[in-house]
C-alpha cells in the first residue's frame, strides 16, 4: 500500500476511533486500489480471445469484496460449498463460477451440476463419480481436468501445486496417466476443458508459463487424437506473485501476459478461451490491519510488544515465519510514522501459547506502550482466514475509497459482538 493512503487509513482509524479498548485490532481494505488491479487485469489481456476471469475467492472472501469483482466483470474461482454459496450469494452468475475443491462429495458435486457452474476434476476418481452423475444430462457449463503438470515447485512448497508430487490433479508423468487423460477425453465428449494452477505464492512466472505451455499443448494433442475441437477452454490458474518485503519487485499482469506469449507465442490465437484465477495479486495489498502496542516488556535480551495481532489473524505467519513473513511498521499514539534507531523486537500476539508471534527480532524503532502497530500486505489470506484459537472473534474490517478529498469508510465485515 501507498505510504500516503496508509497515512489516511491511519489518521481515519484514529479520527473515526476504529481502534478501541472494545475492538484492538481492526482490518482495513483499500477498495480503490483493489479496482485498479481488476482493471489492470482486464486491460493486460489482447482481445484475441475470450477470457473469463474470475477471482479466487479464498484469497479473500467477504461478501462486499465477491460483489466488486462481480461489479466489474469478474466471475468467481470457489473451492467449497461455503465459497459457492457466497459467489451464487451476491450475484456472481453461475456460468461465471468455476469449482475447484480438490475433494467433493457426491453431492457437491451434484449440486454444482444442477446450478451449472464450470467444474475442474481433481483425479481419475472423482471423474467416474462425475460420469455417473451425467448419465442422463448434458452439463450446463464446462468441466475440465486439473492436470499436475509437475513443472516443480516454488519458493514455498506448502501452497505449490506443480511439483512432483502435489495432492493436486492429476500428475502428468506418472506411468500411463498421460494415455488415460487422452482416453478420458476420448470417452466423454463432455470434458471442454483442461486446467492448471501451478501455486498460490513463490512461483516465478517462467514457472507458471512453462505450465501453461504443457497443458496448452496437451489440449492440441488431444484435439488432434480425437479429430475436432473438443477442448475449447484452458483454465490457466492463478499465482501472480506479489511483494513479501518493501523492496520485491513483483511482476504486473502484463508481464504475466508476456510470460506466456513468449513461451507460448500461439497461445493467444483465438482457438482457445482461457479463464484465470487470481487472488492474491487483487488484494494482498489492498489490506492492513492496524492494533495497539498494549503492554511492552523486556524479557532476558528479548524486547516484547504484546498486541492483538497473533495467529487467530495471522496463522500462516505464527506456524511458519520463514515462508510468511509480515512486514509490520511502527506509529506514535497520533499516528505519526515512527522513524531513528531501530532494535529488534518480538511483536507477540493474544493467543496462550509462546510461539504466539507474527515477528521475532524485528528491527524497528522503539515501540512504546500506546503505539499504533501496522500488519502490511495482509488482504489476501489473512484478512477473511480467520482462526477461531481462545475464542478470539473475527475482526472487524472497513473498505476505504477516495471521494473526493477525503475518504468514505464502509463495513465489510461487522466489528465484533462484545
Ligand atoms: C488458491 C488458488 C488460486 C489463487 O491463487 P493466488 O495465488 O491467490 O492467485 C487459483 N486457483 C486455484 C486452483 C487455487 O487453489
Amino acid at each position: 500500500m501507498q505510504d500516503h493512503m496508509l497515512g489516511e487509513i491511519v489518521a481515519a482509524t484514529i479520527e473515526q476511533g476504529l481502534l478501541s479498548d472494545e475492538y484492538p485490532i481492526i482490518g482495513a481494505i483499500d477498495v480503490d486500489y483493489v479496482k485498479r488491479r481488476i482493471d489492470e487485469l482486464h486491460a493486460a489481456f489482447p482481445d484475441t480471445c475470450r477470457v473469463q476471469h474470475c477471482f479466487a475467492v479464498k484469497a479473500c472472501s467477504f461478501e462486499p469484496v465477491i460483489e466488486l469483482f462481480a461489479q466489474n466483470g469478474m466471475g468467481a474461482e470457489v473451492a467449497s460449498p461455503g465459497e459457492l454459496r457466497l459467489a451464487l450469494s451476491v450475484g456472481v452468475p453461475a456460468a461465471s463460477i468455476v469449482l475447484d475443491s480438490p475433494v467433493k462429495t457426491r453431492s457437491e458435486i451434484e449440486a454444482a451440476l444442477d446450478c451449472g457452474v464450470s467444474l475442474n476434476i481433481d483425479n481419475f476418481d472423482e471423474l467416474d463419480e462425475v460420469d455417473a452423475l451425467l448419465t442422463d444430462r448434458h452439463p450446463a457449463a464446462p468441466i475440465g481436468l486439473r492436470i499436475n503438470p509437475q513443472t516443480g515447485s516454488g519458493s514455498v512448497e506448502s501452497v505449490s501445486t506443480a511439483s512432483a508430487t502435489s495432492k493436486f490433479g492429476i500428475p502428468l508423468h506418472h506411468p500411463d496417466n498421460t494415455r488415460r487423460i487422452v482416453e478420458a477425453y476420448k470417452r466423454h465428449p463432455w470434458l471442454t476443458q483442461i486446467h492448471v494452477h501451478t501455486g498460490s505464492l513463490g512461483c516465478p512466472l517462467e514457472l507458471i508459463a512453462e505450465s501453461i505451455a504443457v497443458i496448452h499443448d496437451l489440449a492440441e494433442q488431444i484435439n488432434d487424437e480425437i479429430g475436432s475441437e473438443q477442448i475449447t477452454r484452458l483454465d490457466i490458474g492463478g499465482g501472480l506473485p506479489v511483494p513479501l518485503s518493501p523492496h520485491d519487485k513483483p511482476p504486473q499482469f502484463t508481464d504475466y501476459v508476456e510470460a506466456l506469449r513468449a513461451r507460448t507465442p500461439s497461445i493467444f490465437d483465438g482457438r482457445f478461451e482461457f479463464v484465470t484465477e487470481f487472488g492474491r495479486a487483487f488484494v494482498a495489498e489492498a489490506g492492513v490491519m492496524l492494533t495497539r502496542a498494549q503492554y511492552t516488556k523486556e524479557a532476558g535480551s528479548r524486547r516484547i510488544v504484546l498486541t492483538y495481532a497473533g495467529a487467530q489473524v495471522a496463522s500462516r505467519t505464527v506456524y511458519d515465519p520463514d515462508s510468511w513473513p509480515i512486514h509490520i511498521s511502527v506509529h506514535s499514539p497520533e499516528g505519526l510514522a515512527k522513524s531513528g534507531v531501530e532494535l529488534p523486537h518480538d511483536i507477540a500476539g493474544p493467543c496462550c501459547f509462546s510461539g504466539d508471534l507474527v515477528a521475532e527480532n524485528r528491527m524497528l524503532p522503539k515501540v512504546e506502550t500506546g503505539d499504533l502497530v501496522v500488519l502490511h500486505n495482509v488482504g489476501a489470506y489473512y484478512l477473511s482466514s480467520h482462526y477461531s484459537y481462545n475464542e478470539l472473534p473475527p475482526i472487524g474490517v472497513f473498505g476505504l475509497r477516495r471521494h473526493g478529498t477525503g475518504l468514505t469508510i464502509e463495513t465489510i465485515r461487522p466489528v465484533p459482538d462484545t
